[in-house]
């Protein structure tokens, strides 16, 4: 499996972009970037898109590549929760804002929507795909996705603290979380359901106690203006972990 990261962080920035991780080319999770990071040709090989929430960092790019395949008069299947289709129908596919790819055209919409259930695994392109509901300020799931040959990443998508009922349905090899903000931040990350270095610790410490030992990590969703001090921040919860907890970064490569 080689999980690529498209866009890595919580703005989009001339050198940043929001969320977007690539699955050997054809499975993306967020659609943060990944029209501005994805040819024509790569956007037509993508067999699914997966949506963790209905934030516009997350979803930003389906109108647009619903666009893009309407135009190649292909279709594109996106799964994801349904308060993600229904803020997807209400705010962006509603003809106001752009025309509504899940009717558009007629017979053979260029985006196909499928619904998923928190809990439940899907069928998806040849990998198993579990929906993990998450803390966040909407609702909002990560997910675990194992390859035909069993290696498994899970993204926890944007979320708070309590991940303890999370960690229980899932055992990745690969660990992408987020960390948005500083430390001083703390109350800032509870209330908007994020994380900071000092809330991540507990979380991976439960992970540890419950599975034996860590994955591999990677952060992401850093708000770039504060990333400098993000890193020194993880940085010493992975000395005091001892573990290794590397920061994601556009175009990022990682192989399982
Ligand atoms: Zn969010
Ligand atoms: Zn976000």
């Amino acid at each position: 499996m080689i999980v690529k990261i498209l866009g890595a962080h919580n703005i989009e920035l001339q050198d940043t972009r929001c969320i977007s991780l690539l699955i050997d080319d054809i499975l993306a999770i967020d659609a943060g970037a990944l029209t501005s990071s994805l040819s024509l040709a790569a956007q037509q090989k993508l067999k699914a898109v997966l949506l963790t929430h209905q934030h516009y960092d997350h979803m930003r790019d389906i109108p647009a590549i619903g666009m893009n395949f309407y135009l190649y008069e292909n279709t594109i299947d996106i799964y994801s929760i349904l308060p993600v289709r229904e803020a997807l129908s209400t705010y962006m596919l509603n003809d106001i804002l752009y025309p509504d790819f899940m009717e558009k055209p007629r017979g053979k919409p260029a985006i196909r929507f499928n619904t998923m259930e928190p809990g439940h695994t899907k069928s998806i392109a040849g990998y198993t795909v579990l929906p993990v509901s998450v803390s966040h300020a909407v609702p909002t799931v990560g997910y675990e996705v194992t390859s035909p040959d069993g290696k498994k990443v899970f993204y926890t998508a944007d979320t708070g603290p309590g991940l303890d009922e999370c960690w229980r349905q899932v055992s990745p090899d690969l660990l992408i979380i987020e960390v948005t903000a500083l430390n001083k931040w703390h109350d800032f990350a509870l209330q908007s359901g994020h994380l900071t270095a000092a809330l991540l610790k507990p979380e991976l410490e439960s992970l540890k106690r419950m599975k034996g030992s860590l994955p591999q990590i990677v952060a992401i969703h850093m708000n770039p203006l504060d990333e400098k001090g993000i890193k020194e921040e993880i940085a010493a919860v992975a000395a005091a972990l001892n573990t290794d907890i590397r920061l994601g970064y556009e175009g990022m490569i990682i192989e399982l």
